[in-house]
């Protein structure tokens, strides 16, 4: 019979892990383990091993700050938060530190209770489902009952897990590739597997127990899909590889997805938050202007006698949970819809773009984003300097025959608009300002993600007005980690869009490079830290800066 996974056994495989540095060794690893876990174990591992601990698509959140944190690890091993607390900036690393902290307890501890894997995420699925008042001492008792049965390597994966960050570098990419090796799958098929249900948990169990069901997985209404992606690029590079190309208005709004079955309709943010409630003109429009049952992606945009309005009104609605409609009378938000992945019950994803732009003009009375199909570079750069006169970010040129790619952010779908590079990094850390910047952070460590790891890239201090900072201080002072003097690392969950000069190759970033002149321009509210920067795009703007072909 199978005893089950202990999590001692996933803390040792995930402290194996860290220890290679090859990519296809760690694949090779994990592609081992897989086969011997039952059912109910399988998605928990997969989830849990890229730091994950539920779907992507599922609404349920741990919410475990670092508070929380400090405060059941200090009720654990009988100390102060603020013990804790200094352990962690000590080690900067919450899970050594509290692996360490437990060592110590250990010798005095009598009894332990052997954790199993799926107890841990039951464990978890409680503190995700505390709600209300009491939520926060009911996720605290939880927290204090798993640090009081962990044993100190436990422990430092069980920190890391209730911060969504395991630091052993699997990312989504390798954990595929070990899904599709463990059971001997085409990757290709377990991709698309992965785009279509957003859980490779769900989908590692689909591969073991009906590998020919994988390729007939299709996309379900009110379980969101991550949203396809962009790179930036030139109108001629575009036209040149693939010919005749989509052109479409890049609306400066928010990105939404909209599920709708008979009389019943949800609204996703981009990163797959459920905003229905935030934006019932939305809803309201597009339950209007259909009867059939679809999923479609758009933008939303606020306009003001016709001419559309900065993005930062429209991110104002999104965030707005109450006085919705006084906020209305305000900021009026409208559709406009460029996408459709769902119609009566077919996936419509892996159709051609002209496809499905085709089945979205029937379907939808209103609200359809414009599109010129154009052959040549000058009517479509005619079209480019239409969109900026008209007051949009700039253009789309999208690939007619591309099927729609979840999550991908690739060249099917280009973003060409005027001004500075910039770049989306995730911010990890923070300096304490002095003088006029005193009591509140100055400058701003930021951070590239590479295969689940955050790599540094350079600390931003310029473009911050004092109204901006003072708001960038209420928004991390919460997410502190650790303090070492001047500096403190912050949990990562905020991505800012950056502007610089100039990327260049440094010693002094763990990256390997650094950012010429960085100036922040906004916080990327709608984005989060998996769609940030990678690495390898980094690399590759750089090598493109270098070849003389500017940062485009
Ligand atoms: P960026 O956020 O700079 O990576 O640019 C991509 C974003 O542009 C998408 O996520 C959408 O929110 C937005 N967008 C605006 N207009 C369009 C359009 N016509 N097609 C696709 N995305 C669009």
């Amino acid at each position: 019979m199978n005893m089950g996974m202990q999590f001692l056994e996933f803390a040792q495989v995930c402290e194996h892990l860290e220890g290679i540095p090859g990519r296809l060794e760690m694949i090779e690893q994990v592609a081992a383990v897989l086969p011997r876990l039952d059912d109910d174990e399988l998605p928990v591992f997969v989830r849990f091993v890229m730091g994950r601990v539920f779907p992507d698509w599922s609404p349920k959140k741990l919410g475990v700050g670092p508070n929380l944190l400090y405060d059941a690890v200090a009720y654990v091993v009988g100390t102060k938060r603020e013990t804790v607390r200094e352990a962690i900036n000590a080690t900067g690393d919450a899970g050594l530190a509290v692996e360490r902290l437990l060592a110590k307890k250990e010798q005095t501890s009598f009894f332990v209770q052997e954790l199993q894997l799926i107890e841990v995420y039951r464990e978890f699925e409680r503190m995700a489902a505390a709600e209300g008042q009491r939520s926060q001492r009911e996720k605290l008792r939880v927290a204090q009952g798993l640090f009081g049965n962990a044993r100190p390597l436990e422990g430092r994966y069980l920190a890391r897990l209730m911060l969504e960050e395991l630091r052993i570098g699997m990312g989504e990419g390798n954990v595929r590739d070990a899904v599709a090796r463990a059971f001997e799958i085409d990757v290709r098929l377990v991709e698309h597997a992965h785009q279509a249900m957003n859980d490779l948990g769900e989908v590692a169990l689909l591969a073991r127990r009906d590998p020919d069901a994988l390729s007939r997985v299709t996309i379900e209404p009110f379980r969101p899909v991550k949203m396809m992606l962009a790179q930036t690029g030139t109108i001629a590079a575009q036209i040149e590889d693939h010919g005749e190309v989509a052109v479409e208005y890049k609306y400066d709004g928010s990105r939404f997805q909209f599920h709708k079955v008979g009389d019943v309709c949800r609204i996703y943010s981009r990163k797959l938050e459920d905003v229905t409630g935030s934006l019932p003109d939305i809803a309201r429009l597009l339950m209007e202007a259909t009867d059939h049952d679809v999923i479609l992606d758009g933008e939303a945009v606020a306009v003001r006698d016709g001419r559309p309005m900065p993005f930062q009104y429209v991110i104002r609605r999104f965030r707005r949970k109450h006085e919705i409609d006084s906020m209305m009378e305000k900021i009026e938000l409208v559709p406009r819809v460029f996408d459709i992945l769902y119609l009566d019950g077919e996936t419509l994803m892996d159709r051609p773009l002209e496809e499905r732009r085709k089945a979205l003009e029937e379907m939808l009375g209103a609200h359809v984003a414009e599109q010129f199909l154009v052959g040549d570079a000058a009517a479509a750069e005619a079209i480019y300097a239409d969109a900026l006169n008209l007051g949009h970010e700039g253009v789309m040129v999208k690939v007619p025959g591309s099927p729609y790619t979840p999550g991908v952010r690739g060249r099917l779908w280009v973003k060409v608009k005027p001004g500075v590079e910039t770049l989306d990094l995730v911010v990890v850390g923070a300096e304490w300002g002095e003088g006029r910047r005193a009591g509140t952070f100055g400058s701003f460590l930021l951070a590239v993600q590479d295969q689940g790891r955050l790599l540094p890239v350079g600390k931003v201090a310029t473009g911050i007005t004092d109204e901006v900072l003072a708001e960038l201080y209420a928004l991390f002072k919460d997410k502190v980690l650790a303090h070492s003097g001047k500096e403190v690392m912050l949990e990562p969950e905020v991505v800012f869009e950056v502007g610089y000069s100039e990327i260049q190759t440094s010693p002094n970033y763990e990256s390997g490079y650094a950012l010429r002149f960085p100036r922040f321009v906004r916080v990327r509210e709608d984005k989060s830290v998996d769609e940030a920067e990678t690495l390898d795009m980094l690399v590759e703007r750089y090598a493109r800066q270098k070849n003389g072909q500017g940062s485009f």
